[in-house]
């Protein structure tokens, strides 16, 4: 996957030089590209922002050097890759949007700064997307959090496709507690049937520890409809 990145702070993306998603890079499994807005300024003082029409506080980033930006980056392209506007605004981001998105061969996002950028860009946009309901200074973070949970849903980037379907949320409930070792820390032990190596008696413990601590801590994410009779029943045990 190509994830082209459109920010005023290209340096604030290093987070995405470690880890997992620093050895997807290195295997080209994901290339990602970082655009400095200002370098596509056509004004000798490379201004990316002016006031905002209508007065009020802060400054507002201007359309032009993103509309150069993505003409620059779609230049050679046949299709225009999927552009997403990072904006409190936008759909709440979860799960289900990353592993839509994870099936896209390009990705462009855009990273806004100070009160935002002029409603103008709209057209180039195809999904706004928010990390939640609250606001923070800039799209860098907010974009690097959908990037890195986009990433880990890219074949080849995790060992197996197990690693990520069994975590929280891809079966719309939460993950059942993970143990390692020592066995016994400090008098608490690991439950028994973890030791068992009885597969079958794991899993169904696995699953039943999901859906009380999903019960517990976040009931809205269980849809009743779509649990089966023995879940209804665990449920109700
Ligand atoms: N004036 C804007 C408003 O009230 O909606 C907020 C601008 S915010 C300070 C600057 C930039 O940070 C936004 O343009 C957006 O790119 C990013 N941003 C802030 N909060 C965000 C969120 N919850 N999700 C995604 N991006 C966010």
């Amino acid at each position: 996957m190509v994830i082209d990145i459109l920010t005023l702070f290209p340096e604030m993306f290093s987070p995405l030089e470690y880890s997992i998603i620093k050895r997807a890079r290195d295997k080209d499994i994901i290339k990602i590209n970082l655009y400095n807005i200002r370098d596509f300024t056509l004004d000798k003082h490379n201004r990316v922002d002016d006031y905002p029409y209508g007065g009020g506080s802060g400054m507002v980033m201007m359309a032009d050097p993103i509309y150069r930006a993505m003409e620059h980056i779609c230049r050679d392209k046949i299709k225009k890759p999927r552009t997403i506007l990072m904006t409190p605004g936008g759909e709440k981001f979860n799960q289900g949007t990353a592993k839509e998105l994870a099936k896209e061969e390009e990705l462009i996002f855009i990273c806004g700064h100070y009160e935002g950028i002029d409603e103008r860009i709209m057209t180039l946009i195809d999904c706004q997307v928010s990390i939640g309901d609250y606001v923070i200074t800039g799209g860098e973070l907010a974009a690097m959090v959908v990037i890195d949970s986009v990433s880990r849903m890219v074949p080849g980037v995790l060992s197996s496709k197990e690693s990520y379907e069994e975590e929280s949320f891809f079966d719309g409930l939460l993950e059942y507690p993970q143990y390692t070792r020592p066995e016994i820390y400090r008098d608490m032990k690991v439950p028994e049937v973890l030791l068992s190596g009885h597969h079958e008696n794991v899993n169904k413990w696995r699953r039943y520890q999901s859906l009380k601590k999903t019960y517990r801590l976040r009931p809205d994410l269980i849809d009743y409809g779509k649990l089966s009779d023995k879940d209804k029943k665990m449920l109700l045990d």
